[in-house]
């Protein structure tokens, strides 16, 4: 992986680093996150911000008992917190002098040629004006990531390994609260071991995630091995790292080993 060349950057952040426990945002970690993407931004890079947390911030907004059962609630509470998201990004980016521009994906648009060259057009206008778009599911359109994983984006990991192929990003960072792939499951075998690099997403790689449906699976190391195959076919590194610390995205930029890379396919 060659640093240098890592100009345009997708960060793709899940809801447990973005919120607490009690489902409120975690203040602290997200500013401390629009920090480190502003002073990337303001370093040369392009920064596209691919975001969870909607349906989850909803839920509390809205003083739910716990995530709601019915497709409604569950587009219900995505709009509203949706809203809080964009309103706590777009104030903390403005702080350090950054615009920000929300975009709403549903599968369709990917799947059909006019209105994906009209995305991707959108996407490069944006960046061509130093704008930082901030990217999610349009959860309050789109029922299919909500009800059925397969059919859609099959949640925000592939969803932004489909943005990062969409505008030709170089590198994809998932932010995760597990600091990479494990050949093990860290939570069951003290003994597990992190491992640094994977050069193709192979049947031994699926099993270190667990299979579909495990506790890991639902941990979302499995939609995150998809979503680095589709960076790797596309031709982009992709790293899963801790997202607790955004301080240590720099690691990156600096060189060292953080996490697990998976490095791309040279198409
Ligand atoms: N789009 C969903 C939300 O904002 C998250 C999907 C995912 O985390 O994969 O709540």
């Amino acid at each position: 992986m060659d640093i240098s060349l890592m100009r345009r950057i997708v960060i793709k952040v899940g809801t447990s680093t973005l919120t607490h426990d009690t489902g409120k945002l975690n203040i602290k970690r997200i500013e401390r996150l629009i920090r480190v993407l502003s002073d990337l931004k303001n370093s040369g890079h392009e920064v596209i911000l691919v975001t969870s947390g909607a349906i989850g911030v909803g839920v509390s907004r809205l003083g739910l008992a716990g995530r709601p059962e019915e497709t409604r609630v569950k587009q219900a509470a995505a709009a509203v917190g949706q809203c809080e998201l964009m309103a706590l990004y777009n104030k903390l980016f403005m702080e350090y002098g950054h615009v920000t521009a929300q975009i709403l994906m549903t599968r369709i648009i990917t799947d059909r040629d006019n209105m994906r060259s009209n995305l991707t057009n959108t996407f490069d206008t944006l960046l061509s004006l130093g704008v930082i778009p901030i990217v999610n599911e349009n959860d309050s359109v789109s029922v299919e990531e909500i009800e059925c994983e397969d059919i859609a984006f099959g949640g925000n990991d592939k969803l932004s390994a489909i943005v990062a192929d969409l505008i030709r990003a170089d590198l994809l960072v998932l932010l995760s609260d597990i600091d990479g792939l494990y050949d093990h499951n860290p939570q069951q075998d003290p003994g597990a071991r992190l491992i640094p690099v994977v050069y193709r997403v192979d049947d031994r790689i699926r099993a270190c995630a667990g299979g579909a449906g495990s506790q890991l699976g639902t941990g979302g190391m499995v939609t995150k091995l998809e979503a680095a195959e589709i960076a790797s076919a596309a031709g982009i590194d992709m790293i899963i790292m801790d997202g607790s610390d955004p301080a240590r995205i720099y690691d990156i930029f600096e060189g060292k080993q953080i996490g697990t890379l998976f490095p791309a396919k040279k198409v």
